[in-house]
């Protein structure tokens, strides 16, 4: 998709915050510094519409932007921030799935993770719940690009029997440096948008 207009239009705690619309949406979860934001802005051809933040985890909200009047982004805050409360991990965790497990409009979630490092527990357990809830993966692969092409494979496996991967998900090696994968996300999700 070419993307000439996205727009943040909500930052919202609540379900009843979430936009009025029948638009599909797309979530996109991964811990802090997967490389979430730079995903966004390398789909959406922008420099910083979704900030790439130097304080990982800072935003405890889901940010909804509206992309092409055609679809939402949703971006979940990230997971894994060491310093955040107790208190605040539950409430966090009771919003995000409170909207995966609720929302109609939801066609697939984006589920990051470096492909530098085995997946950590946290990205397990979102990969289970999405595949326990029925919910359509595609996982990305984040910073391609800072490991040789010919250790891409081995990566790859690692990430996907830590995951116990199902094969019907796709998974895609990605790059905002290089924009490696670009397509390949787009495709799948204009894909997931259909159903
Ligand atoms: P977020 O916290 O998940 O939104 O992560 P960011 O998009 O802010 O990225 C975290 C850090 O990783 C930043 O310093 C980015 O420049 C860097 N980064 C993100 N994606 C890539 C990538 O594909 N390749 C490389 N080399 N660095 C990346």
């Amino acid at each position: 998709m070419k993307v000439n207009q996205a727009d943040i239009v909500i930052s919202a705690v609540a379900p009843k915050q979430y936009p009025d619309t029948e638009l599909p949406e797309i979530a996109l979860a991964g811990r802090s510094n997967v490389g979430k934001s730079s995903f966004i802005n390398t789909l959406i051809d922008r420099k910083n519409l979704a900030r790439t933040s130097g304080k990982p985890g800072k935003t405890q909200t889901l940010n909804f932007y509206l992309i092409e009047n055609a679809l939402h982004f949703v971006d979940v805050p990230g997971y894994g921030y060491a310093k955040v409360s107790k208190t605040e991990r539950v409430k966090w965790g009771k919003m995000i799935e409170t909207y995966l497990t609720t929302r109609p409009q939801l066609k697939a979630v984006v589920s990051l993770v470096d492909l530098r490092h085995a997946p950590s527990q946290e990205d397990i357990q979102m990969y289970q719940f999405l595949k326990y809830y029925d919910i359509p993966v595609i996982v990305v692969a984040t910073k391609a690009d800072k490991i040789p092409r010919g250790k891409w494979n081995k990566h790859e496996s690692i990430i996907k029997k830590a995951l116990d991967f199902d094969r019907n998900d796709d998974f895609i090696l990605f790059s905002s440096v290089t924009k490696q994968g670009k397509e390949e996300a787009w495709a799948a999700i204009e894909e997931a948008m259909t159903f």
